[in-house]
């Protein structure tokens, strides 16, 4: 069995980088290199050699390091199709379906478009790891600049139907604020409260929430929960479809 082991890099301001080594050929990947630097000098330090760069979406905080990585390590540079103008030094263009070798390892290629109209999740079903982007965050979801409400949903639907043990390595800790954005619409939700004690207690020791685990997000992240009818309820939208009341959670988080 081809184990992963991920590194996780913070960079920016809230950004998170990957480095996910497969142990059986020593291929190591680097999911959205946000910058170089930090991801080159880590993976010195750690013995590792660049072999991917694993892109989710086109935007600079997530290929900003692309062009320098490749100079430095030769890696192979591996993102969407639909997007492939967008991503700088692709050598290969992935789609839906597609499988993605990394070593011994291997990825499924998820279409998540809504936060970008390219925007691809890479899921290693072997290590339950899902790199998602910034399409599903920790109890929250993208922006939408190039999609609809109703394809992000189409998209996060997708993403819902991996098992609950699928660590969730979002690209952003945007966790703290999104939990309190998710009581303000379910301020009752006792399992919310209680996640959300728990991201204020890592939050203050200085650790990372992420990655969660899919359970926890199909229990708690208001997102992947347009079609329960208590969400419905707490946004005062009985009765209604899962799009408008997904759209609804989105246009309130945009001005929240
Ligand atoms: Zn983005
Ligand atoms: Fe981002």
């Amino acid at each position: 069995m081809a184990q992963l082991e991920i590194q996780q890099i913070p960079v920016l301001s809230d950004n998170y980088v990957y480095l996910v080594r497969e142990a059986d050929s020593g291929a190591v990947a680097v999911v959205d290199p946000a910058v170089s630097k930090p991801v080159l000098e880590a993976a010195k330090q750690l013995g590792w050699t660049i072999t991917h760069i694993l892109n989710t979406h086109h935007h600079p905080d997530h290929v900003g390091g692309n062009l320098e990585i490749k100079k430095a390590t030769g890696c192979r540079i591996i993102g969407p199709a639909p997007d492939e103008a967008r991503i700088p030094g692709i050598d290969e263009a992935v789609n839906e379906g597609d499988i993605v070798k990394l070593g011994e390892a291997e990825a499924e290629i998820f279409f998540v478009p809504g936060h970008t109209r390219g925007h691809i999740a890479f899921w290693f079903p072997e290590s339950q790891a899902l790199f998602c982007g910034d399409t599903l965050f920790a109890l929250g979801c993208g922006r939408l600049f190039e999609g609809s409400p109703a394809q992000m949903w189409d998209s996060l639907r997708k993403l819902r139907e991996l098992p609950d043990t699928a660590a969730v390595y979002c690209a952003h800790e945007y966790t703290q604020n999104n939990a309190r954005f998710a009581l303000s619409i379910e301020p009752d939700n006792s399992q919310l409260q209680e996640r959300a004690r728990q991201i204020d207690s890592l939050r203050k020791d200085g650790k990372p929430t992420v990655p969660s685990h899919l359970g926890e997000e199909k229990a708690t992240n208001p997102f992947l929960r347009a079609d329960d009818p208590a969400l419905a309820t707490a946004l005062n939208l009985q009765g209604r479809s899962a799009q408008e009341c997904f759209a609804e959670v989105r246009r309130r988080k945009d001005v929240f």
